[in-house]
């Protein structure tokens, strides 16, 4: 076992797998492009060691160049790929042969092939060194794999937790023994985001706010935030197929964790079903639901209060915090019954002083 930071991990894949793996896909590509001069282009940071051992077991005349994007990864909204390190110029006409360390939900393998597509060469293969099978989202082809690893959180041989790890000569797998995941519940305005705060700095968890992430979107003008926008403008609920992808995508870009707050979800009964379900095929699950309480005509204030300085318009209209309220009592308010059957629902006073609020839950917190 090892510690980087925080956390622990333990030996997963040894360097003898890790070398036949990158000389396997060394022969297949040789097999493929030995009668051209193809350009191997390596994704950093991760993919560093890779490119290196790839180019020893290669045998054949070969370039080779890097791309870096950057950690903001993204399409702009004119639908450029933001990078650090852009392509090299001259690759026109050229078969190119893009070096990743590793695959997993897809995200930067969609920025690849944009950035790829925007360039003249003849052709361009993606080659994996790792692979996720079970949470990629198969949108393109991926052309050479090595090794196909479950969805657990990798370090070493060039990947690294916060910037350590990169060194190693094998692979480790995060030690993920103590996780806890909560579910923040209650009315809007109950102090879910505000406690939050407070919980994942002390319990080292991942907060994920729903609502946080639709605004985030909106603000950004993507896809995503214009489909939620008419919905939340209106205190509504943005329909379940929607939020639910949201949710698993937000989980699936943070498998470093050591557990979540999800704070304004599941909010129907449909959303706690998918969450139930994503969640085993993580190998985790809900610890705890913990309810703030506090009674309508003081979230009323709370929401108006709150309205005034956060800009936020569906905090500023009586008529709207009402009909979030209906949505609650009619869609969310069930979940409540549905967290007692699994034996995890437990409900805090959420009237007083913020830190005595943080304490009560602490308490719940620290029971189970
Ligand atoms: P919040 O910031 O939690 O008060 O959420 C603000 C708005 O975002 C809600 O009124 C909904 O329109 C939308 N929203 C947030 N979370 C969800 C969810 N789990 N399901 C559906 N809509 C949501």
């Amino acid at each position: 076992m090892i510690k980087l930071h925080d956390k622990y991990f333990k030996p997963f894949l040894s360097e003898v797998q890790i070398l036949d793996a990158v000389k396997s896909i060394a022969e297949k590509i040789a097999s493929d492009y030995k009668d051209e001069i193809p350009v191997f282009v390596g994704v950093l940071n991760g993919a560093f060691m890779f490119v290196s051992d790839f180019l020893k077991e290669y045998q054949y005349p070969c370039e080779v160049s890097f791309v870096k994007l950057s950690s903001y990864q993204g399409l702009t909204s004119t639908g450029i790929v933001e990078t650090l390190l852009d392509p090299p110029d001259n690759l026109k006409g050229r078969s190119v042969i893009i070096l990743e360390d590793i695959i997993d939900s897809g995200r930067t393998l969609k920025e690849l092939v944009h950035l790829f597509n925007n360039t003249n060469v003849k052709e361009y293969k993606i080659a994996s060194l790792f692979y996720k099978s079970t949470i990629y989202n198969g949108e393109y082809a991926i052309d050479y794999v090595g090794i196909d690893i479950p969805d657990k959180f990798i370090v070493g041989y060039g990947l690294d937790y916060n910037e350590l790890g990169r060194n190693l000569r094998e692979v480790y797998q995060l030690n993920q023994k103590h996780m806890i995941n909560l579910v923040l519940f209650g009315k809007p305005g109950a102090g879910k985001g505000t406690q939050a705060e407070f919980l994942k700095d002390k319990y080292n968890l991942k907060h994920i706010s729903t609502g946080d992430v639709f605004r985030y979107n909106i603000k950004n003008g993507t896809e995503l935030g214009t489909l939620a926008k008419s919905y939340m403008d209106q205190g509504d609920l943005v329909p379940d197929e929607v939020t639910i992808k949201m949710l698993q995508d937000e989980v699936e870009k943070n498998p470093e964790a050591s557990g979540f707050i999800f704070d304004g979800f599941p909010r129907t009964t449909e959303q706690a079903k998918a969450l139930d379900t994503f969640l085993v095929t993580k190998s985790m699950k809900i610890d705890a639901t913990i309810a703030l309480d506090a009674d309508d005509e003081v979230l009323i204030q709370r929401l108006l209060e709150r309205g005034k300085v956060s800009g936020r318009t569906d905090d500023q209209d009586e008529s709207k915090i009402r009909n979030r309220f209906e949505e609650y009592n009619e869609k969310t308010a069930p979940l409540q019954e549905y967290y007692e059957g699994q034996g995890k629902f437990h409900s805090v006073n959420g009237i007083g002083a913020i830190e005595d609020i943080t304490h009560r839950l602490g308490k719940v917190i620290e029971e189970l």
